[in-house]
């Protein structure tokens, strides 16, 4: 072996080490993601949480993970249940500095979309801005207060890719 095949196998290794790094990183952030959804849906609305799943064996920033719910919940808990994933990944990656707005661009996507029609019915009498800016304050408020449990639940996420009600429960007193 001379010294180019050398460093081109080196550098192959590398280039995957790097990218299964990445895939680890969007999977880190991803289970986040559903975990804050999944948290502030049981601490809101208790047993109408259903079930949270990240796609196997990883998410890699896909957008593929799902929680879902057996009700809709009025619209002020479920805005602020909508836009734990956002205020989550904010919270996570402060090194990152993320801005609501480049969340809602990227990751958050469909939870801004359905978000709209919340935000439209809770301004009918009032100032929309103000509707937003207070949900973006309760959500980050929850979340702090619920955070252990929120990386609990996204610890056992990636590392199971499903949980129901009752895991998610028991998961709030027993933090890995
Ligand atoms: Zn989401």
């Amino acid at each position: 072996m001379n010294d180019s095949s050398e460093s081109r196998e080196t550098s192959v290794a590398n280039s995957s080490k790097a990218l299964d790094d990445l895939y680890t990183t969007l999977d880190e952030l991803d289970s986040i993601h559903e975990a804050a959804h999944a948290v502030l849906t049981v601490a809101l609305m208790g047993a109408s949480f259903h079930c949270v799943e990240l796609p196997y064996p990883t998410s890699a920033g896909s957008g593929g993970g799902r929680s879902r719910r057996f009700d809709r919940g009025d619209d002020s808990t479920a805005l602020i249940i909508g836009m734990a994933g956002a205020g989550a990944e904010i919270l996570h990656r402060p090194d990152i500095g993320w801005s609501w707005t480049s969340r809602f661009q990227s990751s958050a996507r469909g939870d801004w979309k359905l978000a709209q029609e919340k935000i439209n019915r809770l301004a009918l009498n009032g100032d929309r801005k103000q509707v937003i800016k207070d949900a973006k304050a309760k959500t980050l408020t929850y979340l702090a207060g619920h955070w252990d449990w929120v990386l609990s639940v996204a610890s056992a996420l990636r590392k199971y890719r499903y949980l129901g009600y009752h895991e998610v429960v028991i998961l709030r007193n027993q933090p890995l």
